[in-house]
């Protein structure tokens, strides 16, 4: 087997909850967990070069290893050294497979016992997903953590599809560890809808090959909030306290606060970019849209709390003319500030976690959040 440089510590602990402060060590630096990571699925955070994003305070990136692969190809990226030096980001990257996408943009052609039958949304041509498949994408893109392709059923959805998706998520996973040849790290994914018992067999699974970290997938796909926390508590109940946890494509500030009390590590989310570039920003008092009148005349930064270098030095007023005009420039200060929110949030929360004040830090900024403490107070 290879020696991998993949390893994870915990350095703190919460008492009162299982939120945990820790540290992924890779082969491309370090990650302080919970960490939060930028969404740049074709190797790229729309409007935000590799150097902004490691002064916004990003650490790891994630990746999508279909869309790579059909374009501009994981041949092309290795014979030019690799996803890192071909997007020019030093840090690590996480590689999701895409599986996700598939299922929900419904260009799913068949899914049976091999893999899933897609067609391309660029071209049209027939592709044909496979664990193993997958498996050597990610390893042709050098990426450090590798996500296996699972089975990842809808909301609702009936139980024997959703028994069937655990099993076949299993089976899958089984394959992928077995073609799994790269120093990157690969970690375990969990499904099982919204039934406890069915995530406690995946995650009992997918703990049982002792890999390098788990993912809880099939979360936030329509059903309702507290039934996701719930299941999001009891799946991480069944996955070992000494592998990082990922909370796949969620979520909002607020359940990230959450998420982090139940023991969570990573997170990624497309919430951040794609409402900046509608003009949807996050304040720690809630969100705002800045498109709204009542910002036209407003010479106050986007978040008078925020350090990022768009609130230092543009108002509210001028980001609401740039997006009304449909500036450029719009989406990409909006992004930096969006960003900026939710890294700030997760270091926020690190430090809360080493000084022993998590549970005062996290019931003041869901109050804050929630926009029921004055910015005066
Ligand atoms: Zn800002």
């Amino acid at each position: 087997m290879t020696s991998r440089p993949f390893r994870f510590e915990v350095l703190a602990r919460d008492a009162q909850s299982r939120a945990r402060r820790g540290r992924i060590a890779t082969a491309r630096g370090a990650v302080d967990t919970p960490a939060f990571m930028p969404v740049a699925t074709v190797g790229a955070v729309k409007g935000v070069t590799p150097q902004e994003l490691r002064q916004l305070g990003a650490e790891l990136l994630l990746v999508n290893a279909y869309h790579l692969s059909l374009r501009p190809g994981a041949e092309l990226i290795a014979e030019l050294g690799g996803l890192s030096s071909f997007m020019g980001w030093d840090g690590p990257i996480l590689s999701d497979s895409g599986g996700f996408q598939v299922f929900s943009l419904a260009e799913l052609v068949n899914l049976g016992e091999d893999g899933v039958r897609i067609r391309s949304h660029l071209d049209g041509s027939m592709q044909f997903l496979t664990p193993e498949r997958v498996i050597a994408v990610e390893e042709a893109l050098g990426v450090d953590i590798l996500m296996p392709l699972d089975d990842c059923p809808p909301y609702p959805c009936d139980r024997s599809r959703v028994e069937e998706a655990v099993a076949r998520t299993g089976r899958w996973l089984e394959r992928s560890r077995a073609a799994w040849r790269s120093e990157g790290a690969l970690f375990g994914i969990v499904q099982g809808g919204v039934s406890p018992e069915l995530r406690a067999r995946s995650a009992e699974r997918a703990a049982s090959l002792d890999l390098p970290g788990y993912a809880v997938g099939g979360l936030s796909v329509g059903e309702p909030r507290e039934l996701c926390y719930e299941i999001a508590s009891s799946s991480a109940d069944h996955l070992p306290v000494d592998r990082p946890r990922y909370l796949m494509g969620t979520g909002t500030p607020q359940d990230l606060i959450r998420l982090v009390s139940m023991g969570y590590d990573l997170f990624d989310c497309v919430l951040p970019t794609r409402n900046a570039r509608n003009g949807s920003l996050f304040t720690a008092s809630g969100r705002i849209n800045i498109r709204n009148a009542r910002f036209a005349r407003d010479p106050s930064p986007p978040d008078p709390r925020c350090d990022c270098p768009v609130c230092a030095r543009f108002s509210r007023a001028y980001l609401r003319h740039l997006s009304v005009s449909g500036e450029l420039l719009s989406a990409v200060l909006n992004t930096i500030h969006n960003l900026r929110f939710y890294l700030r949030l997760m270091s926020e929360l690190r430090a809360a976690l080493e000084q022993g004040r998590f549970p005062v830090y996290t019931s003041r900024a869901l109050a804050e959040l929630a926009g029921e403490v004055r910015e005066t107070e």
